[in-house]
């Protein structure tokens, strides 16, 4: 990737608002939501994502995220249409930033590139070592250790919004959930204004989360702890996404979905996705019930998922989904 290096504090040319602020603005549906998108591999894909972004754009979204790639093509791929978010829709950007294979320098430059884009909302993350996220993390001998590092360090630079991420289960490098909190806790006093959680597959693990983070830090844990959800559409694939997150799922889900998916050779997709839509509103109903600030949608860059999820909620989603082709 060629980028320019910044070694000044950039300022931002039009700031956006803050996530924070987002959450407390008028809304749709009974909580605010927002969509995480990934970069496309190719063409095809961004046509895909495109047509996502537009649904989406008519559901007035809190804000959107993009995911940070492993590396290289994929990196430039986020940074682009990132900046594209931004310039060519109504939605509000979060930018992911990712510590893997990045010196402190390039890390700078990265932040002033967004800058330069008015994108002010960056998601601030280690990330997984690139093939095998669950293989042993190598920090850039020029780069940072932790996540908490790089929010200090985009504090440095300018008047950024910085979120993080948090984990209901725990974070599988931590030995046990104290010190999990205690990570989360010391991102947020670093400068983190609020977290968005890995999908999970219990309501009970989200509300313990907050449980302890607002018994470990009353000032922190009054910032927003935003649940990511997933709605399911395959068996193989959220066994795969747990795989490569390390999160579990517990044996009531994996049996509901796997009844779903039957016993023949190709497991019958129209239920499970049905049965997914159903987890996913029904989490959804449950995270609202317990005064979630507003739901994050790992979308895959598929909108009738999430729609549907919506629509099941109370949100009118009827004339976004019938956009002309
Ligand atoms: C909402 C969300 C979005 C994500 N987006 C992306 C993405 O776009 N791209 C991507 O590649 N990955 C993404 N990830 C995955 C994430 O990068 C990984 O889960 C990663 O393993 C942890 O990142 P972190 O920012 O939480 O790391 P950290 O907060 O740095 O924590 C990493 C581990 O180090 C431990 N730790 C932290 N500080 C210390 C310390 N001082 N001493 C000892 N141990 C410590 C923590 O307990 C934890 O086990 C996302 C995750 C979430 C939840």
């Amino acid at each position: 990737m060629r980028i320019a290096l910044y070694t000044v504090r950039v300022t931002p040319t039009a700031p956006a608002p803050s996530i924070v602020e987002r959450l407390s603005a008028p809304h749709r549906g009974p909580v605010p939501f927002s969509v995480e998108f990934m970069p496309p591999r190719d063409a095809e894909g961004e046509a895909r994502l495109w047509r996502a972004v537009r649904i989406f754009e008519r559901l007035s979204p809190a804000f959107v995220s993009m995911t940070y790639g492993a590396g290289g093509s994929t990196r430039d791929r986020t940074v682009r249409i990132t900046g594209e978010l931004a310039a060519q829709t109504t939605l509000l950007p979060v930018a992911h930033l990712t510590a893997v294979n990045h010196s402190i320098a390039e890390l700078r430059a990265l932040v002033g590139a967004y800058a330069d884009q008015g994108i002010t909302n960056i998601l601030a993350l280690r990330g997984d070592p690139p093939g095998d996220p669950l293989g042993e993390w190598i920090a850039h001998p020029e780069g940072v250790e932790y996540a908490e590092e790089l929010v200090r360090l985009i504090g440095t630079l300018g008047d950024f919004h910085i979120g993080v991420a948090s984990f209901p289960e725990g974070h599988h490098r931590a030995p046990d959930l104290e010190h999990d909190t205690r990570n989360l806790v010391n991102k947020l006093r670093a400068g983190a204004e609020y977290s968005i959680t890995q999908m999970f597959f219990d309501v009970e693990d989200y509300l313990r989360l907050r449980d302890r983070v607002q018994a470990a830090d009353p000032e922190q844990g009054a910032k927003p702890i935003i649940p990511g959800i997933m709605p399911v559409t395959s068996l193989a694939s959220i066994k795969r996404m747990a795989e490569l997150s390390g999160s579990v799922i517990p044996p009531n889900v994996v049996e509901r979905f796997t009844k779903a998916a039957g016993d023949g050779p190709e497991e019958d997709r129209a239920t499970v996705r049905a049965v997914g839509i159903d987890f996913a509103t029904e989490t959804a109903e449950r995270l609202i019930a317990e005064g979630a600030p507003c739901l994050h949608f790992c979308s895959l860059n598929f909108a009738k998922a999430t729609s549907e999820v919506l629509g099941r909620l109370g949100v009118d989603v009827d004339a976004a989904l019938h956009v002309p082709a």
